[in-house]
C-alpha cells in the first residue's frame, strides 16, 4: 500500500501513527534504538526518502544522517539500485533454490577482499555474526570467544555482553533472556588492547573500526597483535565488517589496516539497502559449513534474489573514485560541524575514521577516545540536546549518542553546507 494512504483517509500525523504501532508491535518499534528512547521524544514516521532526505508522514523532510544506519551507501532510492529492484522484482522473489546473481554477489565480495575465499549469504548482519562464532567454534573444536567491551555484533546471544549501540544506549549491561550459559563462554576485555589469549579460545571477534560506541579507531599495532595473538595460539581471528566492510574502502577495513581476518562478516552494504548479511573465510574453514561440513546453516531467504540484486547495483557504483569522494565528503561535513559547534559554544567533537565520523558530545571531546570506558565519558544528555536541536533544524541524526553518522553519495556540497549552518543554530540552542 501507499505508506501514507495504506493507514486511512487523509494525512496521519507522526503521533498518531506512532501510537496506533505501539498497539500493535512492542514499543512500536521493530529495533530498539528507533523508539528515541535515549533522546526523548517520538520517531518520525518515514513515507519515503531519497538520496540525502528523509520525508515523514506529514511531509516534512529532513536532511538525513543516519542513512539506515550505513546500509544504504549511495543514499535512498539510488536509482542503479531501484532499476535493479524493480528489473529484478518480476522474475521472483525468493526460490529456495541456487540463483546467478548469489554467485556473482559472493564472487563480487571474494574479489574485493581476497580473505574471503568462500562467501555464505544469509539475511542480516546478526545472523552473519552468529554463523561466524558457530562456525569458529565448530571448526576450532573450542567454545571461548573473545569480545571488545562496546563493540556490537547485533542480537547474538552469545555476543550481547557489554555490546555498544543500542545495548549502550539503553544502559544495558547485556540482556535478559540470554542464560548464564550462553555467554560463560564468553570474554569481553578491553578495546585497542592486545589480550594475552590461550588455547581455550576459538575466536576473536572485532569491530576493526569500531562504529558502536561513536568512532573508534584501532590504534596502532592492535589488529596486528590480535593477528599474531590468534595465530600463536590457533584462534580465529573474526572481524566484523557489517558497518565498515566496502564502506571504509574497496576492501573495507582488512584493505585500509592491510590484516587478512580468518572470518569476516558483512551486512548493511552488500545489501544495497534490502536485508542482508554474509560471511566469508578462507577456504578450508568455510567448507566446514554445511552441506561440506558439520557446522550447520540454512536460510529460507538466503542469496534473496531482491537483495543480491540491490547489493551487486551498489557495490558496481561503488568504484574507488566513489570512496575518494566519500572521503572528502566525511571530512568536509566533520569539520563544518566541528567548526559550526565551536563558534556556537557547544563542546563537540567529530573523530573520523576514514569515511565513517561520530560526535562526542562534552568535555570528553577533547581527548581521543580508544575504549568503552571513555566512550562513555560522553555526556549523553547534551547528544540529546543536540539530536532534538538538529532535528528541529531539519536534520536527523541517529537517535543514541554511541551510533555512527553515515554520509552517502546523495550528501553533495549543498547538503554539506546546509547541515553546516543547521549545526550552528542547534548548537547554539543546545549550549
Ligand atoms: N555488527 C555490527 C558491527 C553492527 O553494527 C550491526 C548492526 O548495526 C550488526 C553486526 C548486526 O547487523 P543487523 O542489524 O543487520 O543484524
Amino acid at each position: 500500500c501507499n505508506p501514507v494512504t495504506c493507514v486511512g483517509a487523509g494525512v496521519p500525523s507522526n503521533t498518531t501513527l506512532f501510537d496506533r504501532s505501539k498497539e500493535a508491535i512492542p514499543g512500536g518499534v521493530n529495533s530498539s534504538i528507533r523508539a528515541f528512547k535515549a533522546v526523548g521524544g517520538e520517531p518520525y514516521v518515514v513515507a519515503r526518502a531519497s538520496g540525502a532526505t528523509i520525508t515523514d508522514v506529514e511531509g516534512t523532510t529532513y536532511l538525513d544522517l543516519v542513512q539506515s544506519y550505513g546500509a544504504v551507501i549511495l543514499g535512498h532510492a539510488h536509482p542503479a539500485v531501484t532499476a535493479a529492484i524493480t528489473d529484478a522484482v518480476g522474475a521472483g522473489t525468493s526460490y529456495g533454490a541456487p540463483t546467478p546473481r548469489e554467485m556473482k554477489l559472493a564472487e563480487e565480495i571474494s574479489s574485493r577482499m581476497p580473505s574471503c575465499e568462500r562467501v555464505r549469504l544469509m539475511n542480516s548482519g546478526t545472523e552473519a555474526t552468529s554463523t561466524a562464532i558457530r562456525l569458529a567454534r565448530g571448526v576450532t573444536g573450542r567454545d571461548r570467544i573473545v569480545t571488545f567491551a562496546g563493540n556490537f555484533h547485533g542480537a547474538t546471544d552469545a555476543l550481547l555482553v557489554a555490546g555498544g549501540s543500542g545495548v549502550a544506549t539503553l544502559g544495558l549491561p547485556g540482556t535478559a533472556g540470554v542464560p548464564n550459559a550462553s555467554v560463560a563462554e564468553t570474554m569481553v576485555v578491553p578495546y585497542n588492547v592486545v589480550p594475552q589469549l590461550d588455547d581455550k579460545v576459538a575466536a576473536v571477534i572485532v569491530e576493526p573500526v569500531a562504529a558502536n560506541m561513536g568512532v573508534v579507531a584501532p590504534v596502532a599495532g592492535f589488529l596486528e597483535g590480535l593477528r599474531a595473538e590468534c595465530d600463536r595460539v590457533g584462534a580465529l581471528l573474526i572481524f566484523d565488517e557489517v558497518i565498515t566492510g566496502f564502506r571504509l574502502a574497496p576492501g573495507g577495513a582488512q584493505a585500509k589496516y592491510d590484516i587478512r581476518a580468518d572470518i569476516t562478516c558483512f551486512g548493511k552494504v552488500i545489501g544495497g539497502g534490502l536485508p542482508i548479511g554474509a560471511v566469508g573465510g578462507r577456504r578450508d574453514i568455510m567448507e566446514h559449513l554445511s552441506p561440506l561440513g558439520p557446522v550447520f546453516h540454512a536460510g529460507t531467504l538466503s542469496g534473496n534474489p531482491l537483495a543480491t540484486a540491490a547489493g551487486l547495483a551498489a557495490l558496481d557504483t561503488l568504484t574507488p573514485d566513489v570512496y575518494i569522494e566519500l572521503l572528502a565528503r566525511v571530512r568536509h561535513l566533520s569539520s563544518k560541524m566541528r567548526d559550526a559547534c565551536a563558534s556556537a559554544g557547544f563542546e563537540a567533537s567529530f573523530p573520523v575514521v576514514g569515511t565513517l565520523f561520530g560526535i562526542v558530545c562534552g568535555d570528553a571531546a577533547s581527548d581521543a577516545v580508544t575504549n568503552f570506558d571513555e566512550a562513555k565519558r560522553t555526556d549523553e544528555a547534551a547528544y540529546s540536546r543536540f539530536f532534538q536541536a538538529m532535528l528541529a533544524e531539519g536534520v536527523a541524526l541517529a537517535p543514541g549518542a554511541y551510533e555512527a553518522m553515515f554520509v552517502g553519495l546523495g550528501h553533495t556540497d549543498e547538503v554539506i553546507d546546509r547541515i553546516a549552518e543547521a549545526t550552528f543554530r542547534a548548537a547554539t540552542t543546545a549550549a
